[in-house]
C-alpha cells in the first residue's frame, strides 16, 4: 500500500518545496475520518516563486518543437499507466472513492489527456490565406504564457491532467492549486512529468485554500485561468480574471436531466441513471440529477432501481469488491443530509436510502427521490451527493421545457428507441454535453464542458487547443503599397 504522505507541500520548479510557516492542511480519509497526511498552504512568497518559474521556463518550452513536448507528455502519459494501482490508491486516499472506480477512472484518464495531447502537439499548425494580387496571410498559433489551474476535489488527478496535457502540449506552462480538500495526486502528477523529461518550472503544483487560488488568479504575470470547481466560485474567478482581461476556461457545476421515454430499454436507462448518479457517491459535475421518467413506466422503473441499488456494495474503499464509498468530507455529507432533510419536508418520495450508513467514515446510502416536482429545492439546486430526483412526465415539448428550465447546462441525457426523437432531444437541450442511451461517458476525444452558467470554454479533444493558445495573423503583400498620399 502506499504511503499517501507526500515529500512536501509543493513542487514549484521540478522539485519538491516546503514552508512550515504556511497554514496547516491535514489530509482526512474520508473513510474512517483519520488523518492520514497534512500540508502547507502556500505563503505568498511560494506562490510567487511558483509564477516566476513558469515564467521563467515559457519562452525556452514554447520554442522546443511540439513533437519534443508531445514526447514528453506522452513518456508521461506511459509511466502514469505502469504506477497506475499505486496513483489510483492514492486517488483513493486523497478522495474516498472505491479503488475499483479510481483504478479505471482517475490516473488512466490523466495519462489518456497526457497521450492525446502530447500526440496533437506535433501537429499544431495555422493556416495560410491566399488573398488577390498574391497577397497572403498566415497564422500563427501561439502559446498565451502562464496557465493558472485551480482543481475541485472529485477528481485531482483527472483535473491536474485535463488542465496540463492541452496546456504544456501548445508551449505554456502552468501553476496548478489543487483543493485544500485533496492535495495529494497533483504533486504525483508534477513528480512523473519531471521524472518524464519536463522542463524545470513548466508544471508547478501549490496547495492551499481559495486565497491561493485567489492570488495566483490575480498576478498580472498569469495569461490564462481554468477552473474546475461551483458556479459561486467561477463568478467570482471568472471576475478578478476580467480585470486582467485573461482568458479563462470555466468547468462548474450543473443540475442536468436525464429524460426516460417510455419506449426506452428500461435496464440500459436505470444503469444511466446509477451512472449518473451514485459513481463518485454521485460528486460529478456532469450527474443527471433530474431523473424525468414516462408516467407509463416510472412504477417500473422506481422498483427495479431499487431492487439495483440494494446490490451495491458499501465498504473499505480499499476493497476491490467495495464500489460505492463514502463521501469525499463530513462537510459535503453534511451538504447533501440537509438537502435531504429539505426533499422530505418539501414532500417527495424516499424510495431508497436517505440516511447515514451505520460505520465510521463519511458514508451517506444511495437516496432516491420520487414524485419531485420541478419547485422543489432538491430538483433545482446542485447537492452534489449520492442524491437522485425521479421526476414525473408524459409529453415532449413539456419535458423539454422543464429540463432546460434552469440556469445550468452542463449535461443532458436522453433514452429512448425512436432514433428521431432521440436526436431532436439532443439538439433541444441547452446543455454543452449530451448523451444518447447512455451517461456520463467523457472520452479525450470528445469536447467537455457546459453552456449558461455551467461554463465557459471546453476540455479535452482539438476544442481545448484554441482554449490554450492564441492566433495571430501575419499579412503579407506582395506588392507596392498604395498610400492615399
Ligand atoms: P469550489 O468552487 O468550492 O472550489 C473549486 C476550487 O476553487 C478549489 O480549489 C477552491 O479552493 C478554489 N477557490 C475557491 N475560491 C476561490 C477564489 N476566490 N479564487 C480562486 N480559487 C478559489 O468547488 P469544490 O471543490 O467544492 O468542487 C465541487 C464543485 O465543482 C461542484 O459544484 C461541481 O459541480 C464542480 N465541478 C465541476 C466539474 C466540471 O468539469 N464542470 C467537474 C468537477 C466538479 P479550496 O476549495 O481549496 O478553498
Amino acid at each position: 500500500m502506499i504511503d499517501p504522505k507526500p515529500t512536501a507541500s509543493h513542487f514549484i520548479d521540478g522539485a519538491y518545496a516546503e514552508d512550515d510557516s504556511g497554514t496547516p492542511i491535514p489530509v482526512i480519509y474520508a473513510a474512517t475520518g483519520e488523518e492520514i497526511a497534512r500540508v502547507h498552504a502556500a505563503t505568498p512568497a511560494l506562490a510567487d516563486r511558483a509564477i516566476a518559474a513558469a515564467k521563467r521556463a515559457q519562452p525556452e518550452w514554447a520554442a522546443m518543437s511540439g513533437t519534443e513536448r508531445g514526447r514528453i507528455l506522452r513518456r508521461a502519459a506511459d509511466m502514469i499507466r505502469e504506477r497506475n494501482r499505486e496513483l489510483s490508491e492514492l486517488e483513493t486516499l486523497d478522495t474516498g472513492k472505491p479503488l475499483q472506480e479510481t483504478l479505471v477512472a482517475d490516473a488512466t484518464s490523466g495519462a489518456d489527456a497526457l497521450e492525446y495531447f502530447g500526440g496533437l502537439a506535433g501537429a499544431l499548425t495555422g493556416e495560410h490565406i491566399q488573398l488577390p494580387g498574391g497577397d497572403f496571410v498566415y497564422t500563427r498559433r501561439e502559446a498565451l504564457g502562464v496557465c493558472v489551474g485551480i482543481g475541485a476535489w472529485n477528481y485531482p488527478t483527472q483535473i491536474a491532467c485535463w488542465k496540463a496535457a492541452p496546456a504544456l502540449a501548445c508551449g505554456n506552462t502552468m501553476v496548478f492549486k489543487p483543493s485544500e480538500t485533496t492535495p495529494l495526486c497533483a504533486l504525483k502528477v508534477a513528480e512523473i512529468l519531471k521524472e518524464a523529461g519536463l522542463p524545470d518550472g513548466v508544471f508547478n503544483v501549490v496547495n492551499g485554500a481559495g486565497e491561493v487560488g485567489a492570488a495566483l488568479v490575480g498576478d498580472d504575470r498569469v495569461a490564462k485561468v481554468s477552473l474546475t470547481g461551483s458556479v459561486p466560485t467561477g463568478r467570482k474567478v471568472y471576475q478578478a480574471a476580467a480585470a486582467g482581461m485573461k482568458h479563462v476556461t470555466m468547468e462548474l457545476g450543473g443540475k442536468s436531466p436525464m429524460i426516460v421515454f417510455e419506449d426506452a430499454d428500461i435496464e440500459n436507462a436505470i444503469s444511466g441513471a446509477i451512472l449518473g448518479n451514485f459513481y463518485s457517491s454521485g460528486q460529478i459535475c456532469s450527474n443527471g440529477t433530474r431523473v424525468f421518467v414516462h408516467t407509463d413506466i416510472k412504477e417500473a422503473f422506481l422498483s427495479r432501481l431499487a431492487e439495483r441499488i440494494g446490490t451495491a456494495v458499501m465498504g473499505d474503499p480499499l476493497d476491490e469488491a467495495t464500489n460505492f464509498g463514502p463521501m469525499v468530507s463530513e462537510g459535503q455529507m453534511n451538504i447533501a443530509m440537509n438537502y435531504i432533510a429539505k426533499g422530505v419536508e418539501e414532500g417527495a418520495r424516499l424510495v431508497a436510502g436517505g440516511k447515514r450508513a451505520d460505520r465510521g467514515g463519511w458514508y451517506l446510502e444511495p437516496t432516491v427521490f420520487a414524485d419531485v416536482t420541478d419547485d422543489m429545492t432538491i430538483a433545482r439546486e446542485e447537492i452534489f451527493g449520492p442524491v437522485m430526483c425521479v421526476l414525473d412526465f408524459t409529453d415532449e415539448d413539456e419535458v423539454m421545457a422543464r429540463a432546460n428550465a434552469t440556469e445550468y447546462g452542463l449535461a443532458a441525457g436522453v433514452f429512448t428507441r425512436d432514433l428521431a426523437r432521440a436526436h431532436r432531444v439532443a439538439a433541444g437541450f441547452e446543455a454543452g454535453t449530451c448523451y444518447i442511451n447512455t451517461y456520463n461517458d467523457a472520452p479525450v476525444e470528445a469536447p467537455f464542458g457546459g453552456v449558461k452558467a455551467s461554463g465557459v470554454g471546453r476540455e479535452n479533444s482539438k476544442e481545448a487547443i484554441n482554449h490554450y493558445s492564441e492566433v495571430k495573423s501575419v499579412y503579407v503583400r506582395m506588392g507596392d503599397v498604395e498610400a492615399p498620399f
